[in-house]
């Protein structure tokens, strides 16, 4: 884990942090720095605890930073974000990483918070035409699902595991993988936690998608 002693940061000030559902977040904060979709910061609130990780989920032109979270309960940092207010002072780092090339037609398969880059990805006008595959459990996890299926229409597919109803895709992503075509010239982006992104990396090489069209972003 990177320290605040390898990193550049500054103090910013939180401009809201919107509660989404039960332990989901966007934090909105003022920005001092420019970042390409699909890049992460660092964030804390104070420096006796290391800074996690978090994707950026606001659009590159956009006048703030977003960043969707959840809150785990018996996290060191989570539960402080939590918290925080309109005016609150948060530690920043300069934004990294190198999850930011989109093809066109992009297939972006996340789950839960692993969509953050993909909607950065979408309010920075990147990645024509793109193909989104969320998988979350229960319906109030499916962030951003207005806009999604304003822009994306037929090239949004919701995979929900925890509810079964005509609505979704009942099961799982790699449920969803294995049960439908994939298409071996489309670049396949994958943002999640390792398991997942494994599994869905073995199901799509398994399915004739070359190695070297699967991109992924590992959160942990
Ligand atoms: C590149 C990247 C991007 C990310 N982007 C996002 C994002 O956009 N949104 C998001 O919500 N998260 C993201 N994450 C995850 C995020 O960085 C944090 O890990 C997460 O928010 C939890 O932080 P925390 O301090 O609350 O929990 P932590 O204190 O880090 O703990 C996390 C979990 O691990 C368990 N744990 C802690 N220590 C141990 C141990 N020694 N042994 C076993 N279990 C342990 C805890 O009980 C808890 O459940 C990203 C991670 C990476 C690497």
């Amino acid at each position: 884990m990177n320290t605040w002693n390898d990193l550049k940061y500054v103090e910013t000030v939180v401009i809201d942090n919107i509660n989404l559902a039960q332990d989901a977040f966007i934090l909105r904060f003022k920005r001092n720095f420019s970042f390409k979709a699909g890049q992460v910061v660092g964030l804390g609130v104070k420096t006796d605890i290391e800074p996690r990780l978090y994707s950026i989920a606001s659009g590159e032109n956009d006048e703030y930073i977003e960043i969707l979270y959840t809150e785990k309960l018996d996290g060191k940092l989570t539960p402080m974000l939590s918290i925080l207010r309109k005016g609150d002072k948060i530690l920043v780092t300069n934004p990294f990483g190198t999850f930011t090339e989109y093809s066109d037609s992009p297939v972006c398969i996340s789950t839960g918070t692993g969509i953050a880059p993909f909607i950065s990805m979408i309010k920075s006008g990147k990645g024509t035409n793109p193909t989104f595959i969320h998988g979350i459990r229960t319906p109030e996890y499916f962030y951003f699902e207005d806009i999604l299926r304003e822009k994306l229409k037929d090239n949004y597919t919701q995979c929900c595991s925890g509810l079964n109803s005509p609505k979704f895709f009942n099961g799982r992503v790699t449920k969803y993988l294995t049960e439908n075509p994939v298409n071996p010239s489309k670049k396949y982006y994958l943002c999640g936690v390792a398991e997942m992104v494994v599994e869905v990396r073995d199901i799509l090489i398994s399915k004739g998608i070359p190695y070297g069209n699967i991109i992924s972003e590992i959160y942990f």
